[in-house]
Parts: C-alpha cells; structure tokens; sequence
C-alpha cells in the first residue's frame, strides 16, 4: 500500500502484509513517517535525552493522535 509521510509527503510503498500497512488499515487516522523523518525525529530525540533537559514521557504516540 502507498502511505504518505506526515512530515515531508513523500509517497512511500509499504508491504500490504507488514505491521505498519495493518495498522494504518485499522487506524487510518495513525500518521505515517518515512524512514528519513524518523531517523531525524530519533536522532533529536536522542540529543535531547543526552543533554538531559528533556524528560521522556512514554505516551509519546498518544500526542500524535490528535
Ligand atoms: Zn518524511
């Protein structure tokens, strides 16, 4: 299936079959990020935890459910 990055909008092509694709079927509402945009929000995240300012709070994919 196509899915559309939420933060860039680049078209991506997942397998039907794989974890994501099933999600995004049943919760259409679940945003998609494309593998370039995750790894920059990872490696920020990261950052942020080194410097220690940022308190990691688990319910991070709840934020992004609107
Ligand atoms: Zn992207």
């Amino acid at each position: 299936m196509k899915v559309k990055c939420v933060i860039c909008d680049n078209i991506e092509t997942i397998p039907d079959d794989s974890p994501t694709a099933k999600k995004l079927r049943n919760r259409p509402i679940h945003t998609f990020m494309c593998q370039s945009c995750y790894g920059r929000i990872e490696e920020r995240t990261n950052d942020r935890l080194n410097t220690g300012n940022f308190i990691f709070r688990k319910p991070l994919n709840k934020e992004k459910e609107w």
